[in-house]
């Protein structure tokens, strides 16, 4: 699912208004690129693939300068449309 650029703003707006730093952890330079579309982490369940999986939908944000990566929630953060 990819995200619109109002709920881009609005991840921005709520990382600078919640987070002490938006510098990279690893790296310490500025850092947060939100990606263009929406990811899903699955409850790992051994080799079987079933309907009957938990998903947790997540934003993944990448630092452009040395590659790190996270996920944050667009549910915790009550991202519009989630
Ligand atoms: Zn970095």
């Amino acid at each position: 699912m990819e995200l619109t650029s109002e709920q881009k703003q609005e991840i921005h707006k709520k990382l600078n208004a919640t987070w002490s730093s938006t510098n990279c952890p690893k790296c310490g330079k500025a850092w947060v690129h939100v990606d263009d579309f929406l990811s899903e982490i699955r409850e790992y369940q051994g080799e079987n693939i079933s309907e009957d999986q938990k998903v947790a939908p997540v934003i993944i944000l990448s630092c452009l300068v040395c590659g790190h990566i996270e996920y944050i929630s667009p549910k915790i953060l009550k991202i519009t449309g989630f």
